[in-house]
């Protein structure tokens, strides 16, 4: 059923009775904050934001690495009644002007560091009423001397099932990032679907490195720990050797990341020298993950298989994962089954009123509890995902096996047409990562001199191959896969592009291509 909560009543509810218990802890200087703090503080917060003027629906733009103030802040903001949209902490004070005025923010949170960009994107977008800092910086309320209001607690009236309670920004992988109504009681069921399968308890220590403002980490990093007493130790961004002394310092027993982090950690040398005995289980999530390099991962840390789970920000986010005690069972590659209160078809992307059998791929629908509200403003985009009988349409591919797993192949969108025939980039980036000489790579469609679309691949060289060179690349493909999905272009890079949540930036290597 759907829980009629207010989001920080969802997480916060029980903060009080975890009482001295760390809740979150910086990574860096190990400054902590108790769960008793964070109920208190949020509290106040909350008191002194609508004493600022801040009202029910207002939009608040929280633009923040990861900190241990970032939840406070957040959960501050719901209380008061806003609507946060997080923003990414290293926008442009043009695009973060963008989202400002998309949403219609009136407040912004940001952290010293970054109140040069955050100052320059209230004045381009206007409608600003006042930036408030985490830590402290001259001209501005700090979040630290607002804890000392005596303004009464807000009677805010949340309506669960209408209120917005988050507003994140999707990745903009395929287009430009959309605003995403999340409601109250969207966000809180969703952690209430997912939490059977990955059971987080005051023993469990995570490690917080993907970001909270995108709504993976909000929820898997952010929401879900809190709600159940766990500790939180927080990182502001992923620097390999920091992360895991992080894991070694702090004892973490559960890592929640993305698939690049999942590489790192089955290639790096670094990895070896840290002791990661703690670990307990390894999640990723939000981009394909190829079986074999789960596999190198979690035989290499001696863990469990890598389980996955699969979402996405117009799904609160969740819809499949793999449960904590079937990690074991779990076939290869699979990205999870479907949670409680949820419902998937599979339909043919041919004739896409045709649902489709086990094991043949199609495009992934949605309908449940966890389904957005809509787009914020764009309401044709709304009716062009969510169908008049409240199926989301992924643009997802995937196929489910007799027992309900699910398998990812690729988004709708990336598949490539070769002279009539699919192929899915994530297949031969996987296939390419298997190359010894080759760190990192990525796959788009580009048009050879016929016009014809061919697998173009980026690949990045390992340190030890720089004379690696394009042919041995496509000759490496083409041993391993049938005729039509050989790579026929391929281009070096230093890096490649990426969004923070881990996912390959395709159009930035559309320039490229
Ligand atoms: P935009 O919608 O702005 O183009 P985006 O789709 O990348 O960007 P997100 O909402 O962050 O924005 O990502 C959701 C997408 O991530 C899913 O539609 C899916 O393509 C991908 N994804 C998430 N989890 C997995 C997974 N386990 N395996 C493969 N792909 C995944
Ligand atoms: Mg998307």
């Amino acid at each position: 059923p759907p829980v009629e909560l207010p989001i920080h009543e969802a997480v916060l509810g029980g903060a009080a009775a975890f009482g001295d218990r760390p809740a979150l802890v910086d990574g860096t200087d190990g400054t902590t904050l108790t769960y008793e703090q964070v109920d208190r503080f949020h509290r106040r917060l909350a008191a002194a934001l609508a004493d600022a003027g801040v009202r029910k629906g207002d939009v608040l733009a929280l633009h923040s690495p990861n900190t241990i103030a970032f939840p406070t802040a957040f959960y501050a903001a719901t209380r008061a009644g806003a609507s946060v949209t997080t923003v990414h902490p290293l926008a442009t004070p043009e695009e973060f002007a963008k989202q400002l005025a998309d949403s219609r923010a009136h407040w912004i949170i940001t952290v010293s560091p970054l109140l040069a960009a955050a100052r320059r994107a209230a004045e381009l977008a206007g409608g600003i009423r006042e930036i408030f800092v985490c830590d402290q910086a001259p001209g501005h309320r700090s979040l630290i001397d607002l804890l000392a209001t005596t303004a009464p607690e807000p009677r805010i009236d949340i309506d669960p099932a209408e209120d917005v309670a988050a507003l994140p920004y999707s990745s903009g992988t395929t287009g430009i990032p959309k605003g995403v109504m999340l409601t109250h009681r969207q966000i809180a069921t969703n952690l209430a679907q997912l939490e059977p399968a990955v059971p987080a308890g005051p023993g469990d220590r995570i490690l917080a490195v993907l970001p909270f403002f995108h709504i993976y980490g909000l929820t898997a990093l952010m929401n879900a720990p809190l709600r159940h007493g766990a500790t939180v130790v927080v990182l502001p961004r992923f620097d390999l050797e920091t992360f895991l002394a992080a894991i070694q310092t702090h004892r973490i027993t559960g890592l929640y990341v993305a698939p690049p982090i999942v590489l790192a950690l089955a290639k790096h040398p670094a990895v070896t020298h840290y002791d990661l005995s703690s670990l307990q289980y390894v999640i990723s999530a939000a981009a394909p993950l190829d079986a074999q390099l789960a596999r190198a991962c979690a035989e290499r840390l001696g863990l469990p298989p890598i389980g996955q789970a699969y979402g996405m920000t117009e799904l609160s986010p969740g819809t499949h994962v793999v449960p904590l005690d079937r990690l074991h069972q779990a076939p290869a590659g699979t990205v999870g089954r479907l949670i409680a209160g949820t419902e998937m078809r599979i339909v043919s992307l041919d004739d896409p009123g045709k649902d489709l059998g086990t094991g043949e791929p199609g495009e992934i629908l949605i309908r449940g509890p966890q389904v957005m509200k809509g787009y914020l403003g764009r309401p044709d985009a709304t009716d062009a995902m969510i169908d008049t009988d409240g199926w989301l349409h992924t643009g997802d591919v995937g196929h489910v096996d007799t027992d309900g797993w699910l398998f990812v192949v690729d988004r709708v969108k990336e598949l490539i047409k070769y002279k009539g025939f699919q192929v899915a980039p994530a297949e031969l980036e996987a296939l390419l990562l298997t190359h010894p000489g080759i760190a990192d790579a990525a796959v788009i469609g580009a048009y050879n001199e016929d016009g014809t679309e061919v697998p173009h691949a980026f690949v990045v060289r390992q340190p030890t191959a720089d004379g690696l060179n394009e042919n041995e690349v496509m000759l490496y493909v083409a041993e391993h896969v049938a005729p039509y999905k050989r790579v026929r272009q391929v281009t070096f890079l230093d890096a490649v592009p990426r969004a923070a949540s881990g996912k390959i930036l395709r159009r930035q290597l559309r320039e490229h291509a």
